[in-house]
């Protein structure tokens, strides 16, 4: 193994698509992270679980180009690194969706689809979008994902929170990413609609993607999971794969674990006393 390739563990012979190995992030004196180790695979989903102010974005940043660690190491494909801006992240095959999605809520779906990366046809003064290629390539990507649109024309504004995450994820797919980020993308979601997010999520990563999901729902990440990385106050509190761990033991973990049972242990009353 060369000097410039991460040390972690392979399966198959083949590096993971992304490794942390004890990762730290600090702003001044605060530990946004410290020590943080996670692997992504293709076909793979791997959970970051964690409450507020657990690290959760602080780790978005690092892996979406717009933080640089300060210890530890961060290796795409085995190869050390440490990105310097979004674009270099993308260009490394690394997507991320936010939950607030940059879009255009009053142009077409097909135009957000393509915002930024516009097909043209015609040459000089005759240049101009090709509309008709994205219109149809948007139509026939989302259907791929599995994703029956009544119609690309409508304005993306109108579409569903839900909705607009799957259109984001078949985008991310179709630009060629080879992990997608997913920032918390079923948190302002009702029971149905984050079903829905989920099997694209689960879409993804049946068409080979390394997906990390971000979340606070132990269920959620317990139904498509591979592996979970538990966050709290920036540490690692816990690292398992989906057969080391069940949705209870995540759960309670999440929960709080040990922290749970003495705050229920604080508020329990003492029984009343009978009257009289
Ligand atoms: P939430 O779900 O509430 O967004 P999170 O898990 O995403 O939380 P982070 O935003 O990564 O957590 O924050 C981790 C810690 O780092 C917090 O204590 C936060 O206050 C601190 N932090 C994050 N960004 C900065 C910053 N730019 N400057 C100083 N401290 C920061």
């Amino acid at each position: 193994m060369g000097p410039q390739e991460g040390g972690g563990d392979t399966m198959n012979g083949r590096p993971a698509l992304i490794e942390l190995d004890r990762v730290s992030k600090y702003y001044g004196n605060i530990r946004a992270l410290e020590g943080v180790s996670l692997e992504v695979r293709a076909g793979e989903i791997t959970c970051v679980l964690g409450d507020n102010g657990a690290g959760k974005s602080t780790l978005i940043k690092i892996a979406a180009g717009l933080h640089r660690h300060d210890a530890g190491t961060f290796s795409i494909e085995g190869e050390q690194t440490a990105l310097s801006s979004p674009r270099e992240a993308l260009d490394r095959g690394i997507a991320t969706v936010y939950q607030d999605l940059a879009v255009v809520p009053l142009m077409p779906v097909w135009r957000n689809f393509f915002l930024g990366s516009e097909p043209v046809k015609g040459a000089g003064p005759f240049r101009r979008l090709d509309v008709r290629t994205m219109r149809e390539t948007t139509r026939a990507e989302l259907l791929r994902m599995g994703i029956d649109l009544r119609d690309v024309d409508q304005p993306i504004g109108t579409l569903s929170g839900g909705e607009r995450q799957c259109v984001a994820i078949a985008r991310a797919v179709y630009f060629g990413a080879k992990v997608l980020v997913l920032d918390e993308p079923t948190a302002a979601l009702g029971v149905k609609q984050s079903g829905v997010v989920l099997k694209y999520v689960a879409a993804a990563r049946d068409a080979g993607l390394g997906v990390v999901l971000i979340t606070h729902n132990p269920h959620h990440a317990y139904m498509v999971g591979d592996r979970f990385v538990l966050l709290k106050r920036g540490t690692m509190s816990g690292s398992h794969t989906k057969d080391s761990v069940t949705l209870d033991e995540l759960t309670r973990q999440m929960a709080g674990g040990s922290d749970l049972d003495d705050l229920r242990h604080e508020l329990s009353r003492p029984a009343s006393p009978t009257p009289g």
